[in-house]
């Protein structure tokens, strides 16, 4: 998901971020250039449409790296949250940082998420997507929502999500099942974002070829 206006991420979150995973690792960073930025697929690539699966056998190094490269991915582009799907990966895996522009990163990570529950009240916000880029529409959801998730380390983490959270995570979850926020909107507004995108990404790659 990317915020509704753009704001620019100040480049130095990534190195940030970078030094803080060496220093888990307990290695040197000069040694360390292990995060890669890797590619956001967008409409109309069928496989935004479909079913991620569940990660089996827990929290892998295998996961933990595919949600290094993920958050570093987002933090280029930039967004506040990524699912694997728009990387291309079919897998339930999900992170995301809602941190305000001079706060220091907050990452979170989530493997195979689940809404356990969800609140009657519902609010419009207005959303965009790394994979539907430079589109903005309004979507109503609930409020707030129940969450249980497998976090970086492998624990198990139940909590209520509010505010850009909850509608950060529902858009996100969303991905997991093939849905775009643009399917909220009427066909009409929908085919006018695959098309602005998809001509966006026609120049993008003949002013490359040129
Ligand atoms: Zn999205």
């Amino acid at each position: 998901m990317t915020r509704a206006r753009k704001t620019t991420r100040r480049p130095d979150r990534i190195a940030i971020h970078r030094a803080r995973v060496n220093i888990d690792l307990g290695l040197p960073p000069a040694y360390l250039n292990i995060m890669a930025i890797r590619e956001i697929i967008t409409v109309p690539d069928p496989r935004l449409k479909e079913e991620s699966r569940p990660v089996e056998g827990g929290v892998t190094d295998e996961i933990r790296a595919l949600m290094d490269d993920m958050l570093e991915t987002m933090y280029a582009a930039p967004g506040i949250g990524l699912a694997a799907i728009q990387v291309g990966v079919p897998l339930r895996v999900i992170v995301m940082d809602l941190s305000g522009e001079d706060e220091d990163p907050q990452p979170r990570y989530f493997v195979n998420p689940e809404i356990l529950e969800t609140v009657e009240d519902t609010a419009p916000y207005e959303e965009g997507c790394l994979s539907v880029p430079d589109i903005f529409d309004e979507v109503e959801r609930p409020v707030r929502c129940k969450i249980r998730y497998l976090d970086y380390d492998g624990q198990q983490i139940e909590e209520w999500a509010e505010g850009l959270y909850a509608v950060c995570i529902q858009h996100e979850m969303d991905h997991l099942s093939g849905t775009l926020f643009i399917d909220y909107l009427s066909r009409l507004k929908r085919q006018r974002a695959v098309d602005k995108v998809r001509k966006a990404q026609r120049q993008k790659s003949r002013s490359q070829a040129a």
